[in-house]
């Protein structure tokens, strides 16, 4: 019998993908699923992205790049940080990697370790917890509450810090809630951060450009006064439908960029050619693509809340960000996890149950509007009448 390292019993995973697999399973025996479980875009590429990607192999860029990424790429993401966020970054701390997620894990990596904690969003991305895990330190669970719009509070974050915090994750607009945290309160934690100097942040910023109702994005780029400890995380997955590329990156601390050039070394080498140019294409090339999606999603979310909160039990507050809604399903009093399950194989409607974000998640599932409206409606009218069979069966 092999014996494995016990880091590996500690890594959790992201059930996203679990319930993909059984929903494919499903409409494998004929039966007819909608999707509401995956966070990703529902639209391709666009097309002048993909077609930089088909020269670049065409011009014979089949080697490696430099680990940190291509020249031009770090450029193109400085000159859209400048004009999306008003902050001046030096594309020598700026490391290209394989998708949003390898930032994450390298940021962990090199603050974690036993002995260590890490605060992270709860319920949040399941890969934090699930890394901080794997990395030894204590994964301590900010709450993310529904009353505050899913909102963190700086208050609470700064209380939940102890001489054993290395590091805080933040994300906003954030993943599964659809939650942006206000300027005022990014304002609160980041003069409360001047006094732990030791503590540093990661601040997952991947659904920067997903913003709804003239929202303003709050980049934690933005504050001087922690710029040496901030780890800023984005990537193109979200913004430019491009989830299956695997293209991210990080603007890191000065100090810490050449570390994280070397775990991109010692793990990947570097991203492929031509992806990385695809990445320059798609920051460099026009908007239209982006805008038109996002108008899209801004009618998925308006149809998706309005038509939750009219099914009894479920109650949903209004998405500001990214494109999920969190609706509160305890009225219905079933287990998220039963929930889900059941939604999944009784009525056709994959989701996710809030509990496989965390434990604060108990009590609400994730629906991802990355979906028609047609499907949505539908898919609501099967959750609505699921439920309400089952409280007539039960009576
Ligand atoms: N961060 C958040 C909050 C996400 O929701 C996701 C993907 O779902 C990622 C990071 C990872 O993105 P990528 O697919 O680029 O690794």
């Amino acid at each position: 019998m092999v014996k494995t390292a016990a880091a590996i019993a500690r890594l959790g995973t992201e059930s996203a993908f679990e319930v993909l697999a059984r929903a494919k399973q499903l409409e494998a025996q004929g039966r007819d699923i909608i999707n509401l479980g995956i966070g990703q875009p529902d639209f391709q590429t666009p097309e002048h992205v993909v077609e930089a990607a088909v020269k670049a192999l065409r011009d014979g860029h089949h080697g490696y790049t430099p680990a940190n990424g291509i020249p031009e790429l770090r450029e193109a993401v400085a000159e859209d940080l400048e004009l999306r966020h008003r902050v001046s970054v030096d594309p020598a701390s700026v490391v290209v990697v394989p998708g949003g997620k390898v930032t994450m894990f390298f940021a962990v990596l090199m603050f974690g370790e036993a002995g260590a904690e890490i605060l992270y969003p709860n319920p949040g991305f399941p890969i934090y917890e699930s890394v901080i895990n794997f990395s030894g330190a204590k994964a301590v669970p900010i709450p993310l509450r529904e009353d505050n719009g899913f909102a963190f509070s700086a208050e609470e974050v700064l209380s939940l810090i102890t001489p054993r915090t290395r590091l805080i994750i933040l994300n906003s607009p954030a993943n599964p809630t659809g939650g942006v945290t206000p300027r005022e309160e990014v304002d609160r934690l980041v003069a409360g951060l001047e006094a732990h100097p030791e503590v540093a942040i990661l601040s997952d910023e991947i659904y920067s450009q997903m913003l709804y109702d003239g929202r303003e994005h709050v980049s934690l780029l933005q504050y001087p006064q922690i710029r040496d400890r901030v780890i800023m995380l984005d990537g193109w997955s979200k913004t430019y439908a491009m989830t299956g590329w695997r293209l991210g990156f990080a603007v890191w601390p000065k100090a810490l960029a050449e570390a994280a050039t070397r775990l991109a070394i010692n793990c990947h080498s570097c991203v492929n050619a031509p992806t990385q140019f695809a990445g320059i294409a798609a920051l460099r090339g026009p908007q239209d693509a982006v805008a038109e999606m996002m108008s899209a999603f801004d009618m998925r979310r308006r149809t998706i809340h309005r038509v939750l909160n009219d099914i009894p039990g479920v109650s949903c507050v209004e998405p500001a960000g990214a494109f999920y809604a969190f609706p509160n399903v305890s009225g219905t009093g079933i287990p998220a996890k039963t929930l889900e399950v059941e939604l999944l194989e009784q009525a056709g409607v994959a989701t996710i149950a809030g509990t496989s974000f965390g434990r604060f998640g108990e009590g609400y599932l994730r629906l991802s509007y990355a979906n028609s409206q047609e499907n949505i409606r539908a898919a609501l009218d099967r959750i609505a009448g699921y439920l309400g069979n089952r409280e007539a069966r039960s009576a």
